[in-house]
């Protein structure tokens, strides 16, 4: 018997062997992503039109929706006031008939000529006693039958239609399904489809794309789901364990002396979710297979602590270890912490009076003088440098380590994995560094998953005790401080000001975040002149005003920092270039200007400037949010002030493609799965994956699977990933 038909088959098919697919419909198909017929297969509807639940026109009710199957009479086109071009359809069905008008849609009278047979999605209204829907969507089917139609999404631009496109699945499957075709392969293993009852592929497709009802829909599109999420799992696993297999790393000796004096020392208890990650990196570090660890946790949550006691991991072994952060005044403020925290810790050293030497720390930035840069370069090869904070600077070519052990990379998100390896070729050891990613930016633990599913995950999703909540508050005012002749000012408005003196008036301080402005850093920065001298002149007059951008040269900035550390500002009005880690505890008060303008992690990590201290704190949201995305955004602000569950927020209000866009481009193929929909197959996907590759590491024994998945890997990857 002929073997059934693999994916890779399929994908060496062009559509142009379909019928009615000629070199101009070939390069339609091509513009929506579609040349093979994989591509067509996968290529999946938007939605069903379940003809048993069919409204007629002559039963529909004035303002409501409905789906109804037409037949077009005629359509028409005139200009109205204003330019506009009107389209007026009347189409109807077997109970009477209708009006349907588009405004600018002029393409619709090609579209909707006389006979055309069509769906209308739509809201009705009463227009001089006759039914009518204005702009509904339509749907072109053809004469397609059956209870239950496919609607693709269509591209106008290429003028296919969704008949068109059931047209050619239907063809296909034909020629892929017994009787005709030979089946279709099933490489998903046996006892995965049972355990959670999975639909062979074939019968998925052929649900997804002919279905008899709603509820093979949904089964076949389990199915698919579950492909799609196992398949991506599979790649990050196989990658997890190839890295595993061929990096050697040093095996730490954790809970070393330095260790526990570091812990020992700390005038607080660790929270439950410290010790536990540092629970959690030990078992990692002792091993001799290199660390790759994400660390997730919110502001706030006592990163830098982990990170530390991970670092003199190393160094109790003889080793060094490395922090990273994305900007000077990060790698500054981690420095200055650093030091403090370990300033009464020795080092073993034979060649000492003592036998003993202070551990030390030392920072390497673009800032530090070319003799220090010298030094430190010449210490670090030395190995008598312990700890190295740093920027970028840690990376370049010139900087080697004598044994770098341990590199924590603080803020992933603005790393790529590029340098993440970089930081490994970095030192003189045969061993691979154990890497430690930081991030302040959670994501939900299934999507996190997904974009690093090659690291491990440690969270920390507790704060430590005795912090004060930071309340915030959302005034909702429309005109901007850079424009103050278009300012509605509100009494809200006006009594936030006066709050804000009160709080300047106890002693405290206060940020004050310019809108953000996407255009260009140079409009920004007008802004934020414009808004300072606002303040200046109005609303904070009196009080002592700092002004940070982007565009200050960096030992201006460094002044207006140190002055508001100093306390000799009281408030300070910034563009976003504070959003990262900025520590000053005695500020309490962040407002921030024109709030709808930035995302919600953006948002939260600005107001997690505030509530560093033992005063409590407070954020101001100011911002008039026009559209229904941006008042749910500052809503759940108001609402939370954890990070994880608004990361939740974020993902249900902007989908999954910004987060993975960010980590995997090109290899997003999620058709029809959502990381938000489909948490829970995520979960089981990525359990099957474990599964499958501890007990079969190259795929040697599911060849289908592996070929398969080689097609939707990178040249190189796959080589990496099946053959290493
Ligand atoms: P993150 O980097 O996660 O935003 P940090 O590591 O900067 O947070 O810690 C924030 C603050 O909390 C620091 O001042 C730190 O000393 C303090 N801190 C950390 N862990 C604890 C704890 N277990 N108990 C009390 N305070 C803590
Ligand atoms: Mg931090």
């Amino acid at each position: 018997m002929a073997s059934p038909i693999d994916i890779t088959e399929l994908k060496n098919i062009s559509v142009a062997k379909l019928k009615g697919v000629g070199e101009k419909r070939y390069k339609k198909l091509a513009e929506i992503e579609i040349r093979d017929l994989y591509d067509l297969l996968t290529y999946y509807p938007r939605r069903y039109l379940d003809r048993t639940k069919e409204a007629a026109i002559a039963d529909l009710l004035e303002g409501e929706e409905a789906s109804i199957f037409v037949t077009v009479d005629n359509t028409t086109s005139r200009r109205v006031r204003g330019g506009k071009v009107m389209v007026t359809t009347t189409v109807s069905d077997d109970t009477g008939s209708m009006k349907l008008t588009f405004f600018n849609q002029r393409w619709r009278e090609r579209q909707l000529s006389e006979g055309t047979q069509a769906i209308i999605y739509g809201k009705l209204s009463m227009y001089r006693g006759q039914r009518q829907m204005t702009n509904p969507v339509v749907d072109l089917i053809g004469t397609q039958t059956g209870k239950i139609i496919p609607v693709y999404p269509q591209s106008q631009k290429a003028n296919l239609h969704s008949s068109n496109i059931s047209e050619w699945v239907a063809e296909t499957m034909r020629r892929v399904l017994p009787p005709k075709g030979r089946g279709l392969l099933d490489p998903l293993p046996e006892n995965i489809k049972v355990e959670y009852k999975l639909i062979s592929r074939q019968k998925a497709l052929q649900g997804i794309h002919q279905p008899e009802n709603m509820g093979h829909v949904s089964t076949a599109r389990k199915r698919l789901v579950f492909d799609e999420l196992f398949r991506m799992q599979l790649a990050l696993v196989l990658r997890k364990r190839a890295i595993e297999r061929t990096e050697v790393g040093a095996a730490h000796s954790v809970e070393g002396p330095l260790q526990q004096k570091f812990q020992a020392a700390l005038p607080f208890d660790l929270t439950k979710a410290q010790a536990k990650a540092i629970g959690q990196i030990n078992s990692d570090l002792a091993r001799s297979v290199p660390m790759h660890r994400l660390l997730q946790g919110d502001v706030g949550a006592g990163k830098t602590l982990v990170a530390v006691a991970a670092m003199l991991a190393a160094v109790d072994g003889g080793h060094q270890a490395a922090l990273m952060a994305p900007t000077e005044v990060l790698a500054e403020q981690h420095f200055a912490g650093i030091k403090k925290l370990l300033a009464d810790l020795t080092v073993e050293d034979e060649g000492s009076l003592f036998a003993s030497r202070p551990l030390k720390v030392e920072l390497l930035s673009n800032r530090v003088s070319t003799a220090e840069r010298k030094r430190i370069l010449s210490q670090l090869l030395t190995g008598d440098i312990d700890i190295a904070v740093g920027t970028h600077a840690l990376i370049q070519e010139n900087v080697m380590f004598a044994s770098l052990g341990v590199a924590v990379i603080d803020e992933q998100h603005r790393f790529g994995v590029e340098q993440r390896s970089a930081l490994r070729e970095r030192s003189y050891a045969q061993v691979s560094p154990d890497v430690l990613v930081m991030t302040a930016t959670p994501i939900p633990r299934t999507a996190a998953m997904t974009v690093y599913g090659d690291l491990d995950i440690s969270t920390l999703d507790e704060l430590p005790p005795g912090r004060t909540p930071i309340v915030t508050r959302w005034v909702k005012a429309s005109g901007t401080l850079d424009q103050p002749e278009e300012l509605v000012v509100s009494e809200d408005l006006s009594s936030m000001w006066e709050e804000i003196r009160g709080e300047v008036e106890k002693g405290r301080q206060i940020y004050i975040v310019c809108p953000l402005i996407d255009e260009s850093e140079k409009l920004e920065v007008a802004s934020a002149e414009a808004t300072f001298e606002r303040l200046a002149a109005v609303e904070l007059e009196g009080l002592k005003l700092g002004l940070l951008h982007g565009r200050l040269k960096p030992e201006a900035k460094d002044e207006v920092m140190n002055q508001f550390r100093a306390q000799s500002l009281d408030v300070l009005v910034a563009t976003t270039v504070i959003e990262v880690g900025v520590d000053v505890p005695n500020a309490t008060v962040m407002v921030i200007l024109d709030a709808d303008r930035f995302g919600i992690a953006q948002l939260h990590q600005l107001r997690g400037r505030v509530g560093r201290g033992t005063h409590a704190s407070q954020c101001w949201l100011v911002g008039d949010a026009t559209t229904e995305d941006g008042q749910a955004r500052l809503q759940a602000l108001v609402d939370s002030t954890d990070g994880f569950e608004l990361a939740e927020v974020d993902l249900d209000l902007r989908g999954e493609g910004t987060i993975l866009g960010e980590r995997q481009k090109g290899r997003n193929d999620l058709k029809l799965a959502s990381l938000r929909r489909d948490r829970n197959v995520v979960i089981q996907a990525r359990n099957c994956a474990i599964a499958v590759v501890d007990a079969d590491p190259q795929l040697a024994s599911h060849q289908e699977l592996a070929v398969e998945l080689a097609l939707f890997l990178e040249e190189g990857d796959a080589e990496f990933l099946l053959k290493s």
